[in-house]
């Protein structure tokens, strides 16, 4: 048990998998209609229990309810919708187009089948959508899951720990509750697909275990996103929109830019706009702004305090203030910092807290990010594409966002996701489908052609070879491509009708 939170014990994780996996096997989640009336459940508790929801994100991370609806509740519903809308289009088993000659007259199909019984395990910044957005596509592909809610916002996921079972199919859908012990269990269970968000060392446990049944997973990770701010950005517009995304949810967002590579001609003018335009969006005096969140808790505060101490305060450009008693701290910005630099320019900050790199040539930027893991996200800002492509041409990232911030991981027909250190695997939209989806190779072949089939069957002889090498592409040869196909398949067609008639 942990404050409103109750922990599933331990023995009962194993059950609810196996109940999970007898589910799976009768089929019921196959059903289109049944993911349709879940989906459309789903949506309905997040529409009915708006306020609790931001109620319980309040309780847990102090969030304005203009984030919790927009960047919480709001994706699960339109994920939601898009799905039933889209699900009998996402499901078709797609017909391929043929290369193989022998096979020109039979039928190849990929169909779209779920993965079987699923693990989404969640994170505490976002703790209704980084749970509920990829239980969406879970659902949508047809899949059993078993849902573990961060204990770290033990509000939230108490609510949904109660909710889910009064909206959707207990026998397909269920959560199980706690902390290292409890997901450890879990994850000792057999799963067809893991889906993990959280940090890289977790990460790490969740493939190992994941490893050891062979089992696919979708890693959500983090790291340190860097935006570059080329000597011709908008500078205003570069200040507000690179503040909102640092700033939203206290900066707990694995997406928030982590550190800042401005030119250095650029610096003293973007402060004093900073300066101005934190001022006028949380006042003189953040702590008493409705719009300003809080750290989760004490253990994520006091490593975020400890961050702050260590600055030399000739180094704080704003902010640096803190008060342990409603785990506030101040948007803060740190300039005069190297990429070297010990205390913030190792680990992700995770936090309110922005350290402004200066650089004179934008390739030094470059190689500053090249340096460095593969971040999750990437931002530039610039007056032209063709430098916002400079940058890009040269970094890798998750996903890039020019001249804003976090946008493109509210825009949910992009694919979200890392790379290397930062994730494997995406989802939103359609990639959330494929993310929970089997695409299982299926042919049928014609039974009845049997002439075109002997030309496979040893004994071989040169004829064959003949044959089967005009069959093939790739080898030397005069007749195109074209022409091939077009003989082979009269030649099948053929052969098929020859077998039928020699079966009268
Ligand atoms: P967290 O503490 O909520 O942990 C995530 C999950 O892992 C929880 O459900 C927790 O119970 C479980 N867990 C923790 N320790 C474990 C262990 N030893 N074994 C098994 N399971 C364990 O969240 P966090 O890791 O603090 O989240 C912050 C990190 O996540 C940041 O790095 C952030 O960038 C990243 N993140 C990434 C995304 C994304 O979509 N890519 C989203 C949010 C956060």
């Amino acid at each position: 048990m942990s404050g409103p939170l109750t922990y599933t014990s331990l023995d009962l994780i194993p059950t609810a998998v196996n109940d999970l996996r007898s589910v799976y096997n009768t089929g019921l989640t196959k059903s289109l209609d049944f993911r349709k009336q879940q989906l459309q459940r789903l949506a309905d508790l997040c529409l009915e229990n708006t306020d609790a929801l931001i109620e319980a994100l309040h309780k847990d991370l102090r969030k304005h309810k203009v984030e919790s609806v927009i960047g919480e509740i709001s994706p699960v519903v339109d994920e939601c919708q898009f799905m039933i809308k889209n699900l009998n289009k996402l499901a078709k088993p797609e017909q391929t187009s043929k290369r193989f000659l022998m096979n020109a007259t039979d039928k190849t199909l990929v169909r779209k089948e779920p993965k079987g019984v699923v693990l989404i395990i969640g994170a505490w910044n976002y703790p209704v959508n980084l749970l509920l957005l990829p239980f969406v596509g879970a659902i949508a592909a047809g899949n059993t899951v078993l849902l573990k809610p961060s204990e770290v916002s033990a509000n939230t996921a108490a609510l949904i720990t109660e909710l889910l079972p009064k909206y959707l199919s207990q026998d397909a859908y269920r959560v199980i509750n706690g902390g290292v012990s409890e997901t450890t269990v879990a994850l000792e269970q057999r799963f067809d697909h893991i889906f993990y968000t959280g940090n890289g060392a977790v990460g790490k446990i969740v493939m190992t275990a994941a490893a050891k049944q062979l089992c696919s997973v979708t890693l959500e990770l983090g790291g340190k996103s860097p935006t570059v701010i080329a000597p011709d950005a908008d500078l205003d517009v570069t200040v507000h929109r690179l503040a909102w995304g640092k700033f939203y949810n206290n900066g707990q967002t694995c997406v928030a830019p982590d550190y800042v590579l401005i030119h250095k001609p650029l610096l003293k003018p973007f402060i004093e706009k900073l300066r101005a335009f934190l001022e006028k969006s949380y006042g003189n005096k953040p702590q008493a702004s409705e719009s300003y969140g809080r750290i989760v808790t004490d253990r994520h505060f006091d490593r975020l305090k400890a961050m702050i101490d260590r600055i030399d305060a000739s180094k704080i450009a704003i902010g640096g203030q803190t008060d342990p008693s409603d785990r506030f701290i101040a948007p803060t910005i740190v300039t005069d910092i190297s990429n070297d630099d010990a205390n913030l320019m190792i680990e992700e900050i995770f936090g309110p807290i922005l350290p402004v790199l200066v650089y004179d040539e934008l390739q030094e930027a470059v190689d500053i990010i090249n340096g460095r893991d593969y971040p999750l996200a990437l931002y530039i800002f610039s007056k032209s594409e063709k430098t916002a492509n400079w940058v890009l041409d040269r970094t890798q990232s998750g996903g890039c966002c020019v001249n804003d911030t976090l946008m493109h991981l509210q825009e949910l027909s992009l694919p979200f996701g890392g790379v290397g250190p930062s994730g494997q695997g995406n989802y939103h939209g359609e990639r959330s489908f494929s993310a929970f989806t089997h695409e299982r190779t299926t042919m049928y072949k014609d039974a009845s052609a049997e002439k075109v089939n002997e030309v496979k069957y040893p004994p071989y002889n040169e004829n064959k070879y003949k044959v089967l090498s005009f069959m093939v592409y790739g080898l030397p040869g005069s007749v195109s491509r074209k022409v091939k196909t077009f003989m082979t398949v009269w030649m099948a067609l053929w052969a098929v009708l020859f077998s039928k008639k020699s079966k009268l």
